[in-house]
């Protein structure tokens, strides 16, 4: 039976997260499933050029500490890897992108990669995606570690284990992806084919800093003080949601893995399981979540989200942070977006709503409105 582990971790500190990192590992004997000769990928969530600070990335200290509890078992041919969401690699370079995020030091001890090829992996039939495109290191690696950010998602609502490896998939295939999936639905289910084409063998969570409201980057920073771990990547984001009291029916990519029959509800559980939040978990606007309501509660805010997403969509509309820097322009799958006056102007009906704009963002110069669907 698997087993899912949550643990206060108070800190950034390097012995705070040492210590509950080796503890993760030892919950789920990891030692004894990956070999000392086996190319270890480390997949972060790298989204944007921003510092750890803002709580977007995953902490590159406790990247670091999961290095640090490889060495100790030997493990020593690691790579850390993610694609940046939308255009970021058209305007800067990915060592940049390291800089910023605080990673570069990481290279003492690891292999940040720089090469974003993309390799076709096929899918299992029975799936709406055939193949997936995914970058040369995590098609290459023996054994692949998933430390995704705790985060709010505007679509998908929570972005955690499986949302997290969409990184996965290089440079603007993302954005094509969203505009071939406009619906959370859809996109969800690709999400969740995509993670089992991946198929990390193992999840460490770092939510000691977290992201809600209007995340994936435009959300509020919160301390939580956890980090949560499992080698079933579906089911960890089930009892992520469950133990942080979010409705399990607001979160399309775990509908979407109970659909497909890959969470399993029966599993064992480790570590502070004792942990309640006196707050419920803020979630994006356009999830509107009910989370202190109960189950009934949120089954009735969802139907009436689903009705209401069938009249209503969502779009940008810059605001005045916006200093031009085309990232948005670049990205935007539908090509809605251009200058004119400067200012960043949006074409309404090319626009699908499907917020890669809003992610790519760094400035907060993306404020979501809703409007009547007409098409
Ligand atoms: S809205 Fe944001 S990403 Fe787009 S041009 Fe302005 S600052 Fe750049
Ligand atoms: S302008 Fe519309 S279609 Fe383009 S990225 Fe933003 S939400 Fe998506």
């Amino acid at each position: 039976m698997n087993t899912f582990a949550v643990l206060k971790t108070e800190n950034y500190d390097d012995e705070t997260l040492y210590t509950a990192v080796k503890k993760h590992l030892e919950i789920h004997n990891i030692k004894d499933e990956v070999s000392k000769n086996a190319r270890v990928l480390l997949k972060p969530n790298l989204v944007t050029d921003k510092e750890a600070a803002f709580s977007v990335t995953t902490n590159p200290r406790f990247v670091f500490a999961v290095i640090r509890c490889l060495y100790d078992i030997g493990v020593k041919n690691i790579t850390v890897a993610d694609c940046p969401g939308g255009a970021l690699l058209v305007f800067s370079q990915i060592q940049e992108v390291y800089e910023k995020t605080g990673y570069s030091f990481l290279a003492d001890y690891a292999y940040l990669n720089t090469d974003f090829t993309g390799i076709d992996v096929n899918s299992p039939d029975g799936f709406v995606n055939k193949k997936f495109n995914i970058i040369k290191a995590v098609s290459e690696a023996d054994y692949i570690i998933n430390l995704p950010k705790f985060k709010t998602h505007n679509i998908t609502g929570i972005t955690a284990g499986v949302k997290n490896l969409f990184g996965t998939v290089p440079g603007l295939q993302k954005p094509a992806f969203h505009a071939k999936y406009p619906l959370a639905k859809d996109f969800s289910n690709m999400l969740v084919e995509l993670a089992a084409v991946v198929k990390p063998n193992f999840t460490i969570v770092d939510a000691v800093d977290i992201m809600e409201g209007n995340g994936p980057t435009n959300g509020k920073k919160r301390y939580l003080g956890l980090t949560f771990s499992g080698k079933d990547v579906f089911t960890l984001d089930s009892f992520i949601a469950k133990t942080l009291g979010i409705a399990q029916e607001t979160v399309p990519t775990i509908t979407a893995a109970k659909a497909k029959g890959f969470v399993d509800e029966k599993y064992l559980t480790a570590g502070d399981t004792d942990f309640a939040t006196d707050t419920p978990i803020l979630l994006s606007e356009l999830t509107r979540a009910d989370t202190a309501g109960g189950k009934i509660a949120a089954r009735i805010s969802t139907l009436l989200d689903k009705a209401l997403d069938a009249v209503f969509m969502q779009y940008p509309q810059m605001n005045d942070k916006c200093i031009l820097c085309k990232k948005c322009i670049v990205t935007c799958p539908k090509k809605a977006l251009s200058i004119r006056e400067k200012r960043v102007v949006l074409d309404r009906k090319k626009c699908i709503g499907c917020l890669c704009c809003d992610e790519v963002c760094t400035n907060g110069a993306v404020d979501i409105r809703k409007k009547l669907k007409t098409r």
